[in-house]
């Protein structure tokens, strides 16, 4: 952690002195909230979510952003036994399934993600998009279970 740390303020640093961007790759999603402006959520080589990191943080869309979310280990809350994982593995790039390429591991997949979704904006935030055929109201509904872990069935 602290060498994570030191190399995470030489690279703060050195985009100062460079006036440059950055960009980040990492499952880290920790790191994310400490350094990041801007997010983009990526599976199996797609844009899946994107969107400014504090909307991103407070009103993801993807349930493949929610796992991500659900399996950062928390200190405001109660102390799961295990911490929430995703289901399954994701996919072979050479035998992609059709549709969302997250419908194997979607605890939400209904009939319609067989086809692809786009990266359409669907919130009031004109820069964040995501990629799912769920609409808003079941995503508010549902969000926060699926992140803790407590729903896990098909809409
Ligand atoms: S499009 Fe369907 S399978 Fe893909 S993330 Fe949304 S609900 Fe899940």
């Amino acid at each position: 952690m602290t060498i994570q740390a030191q190399i995470i303020e030489l690279i703060s640093r050195l985009k100062d002195d460079f006036n440059s961007a950055v960009i980040l790759i990492t499952h880290d999603l920790g790191v994310v909230a400490d350094i990041a402006d801007e997010i983009i959520v990526m599976y199996a080589g797609r844009v899946v979510e994107q969107a400014a990191k504090r909307e991103l943080f407070y009103n993801p869309q993807m349930p493949y952003t929610w796992g991500l979310l659900g399996s950062i280990p928390r200190l405001d809350g109660p102390r799961p036994e295990r911490l929430h994982s995703i289901k399954g593995a994701p996919p072979s790039l050479i035998n992609a399934p059709a549709g969302c390429k997250f419908r194997p591991r979607c605890p939400h997949a209904f009939e319609k993600c067989s086809q692809e979704p786009r990266l359409e904006n669907h919130v009031e935030a004109a820069d964040h998009r995501d990629r799912c055929w769920l609409d808003t109201d079941y995503k508010r509904a549902y969000r926060d279970a699926t992140i803790s872990g407590g729903h896990t069935e098909a809409a």
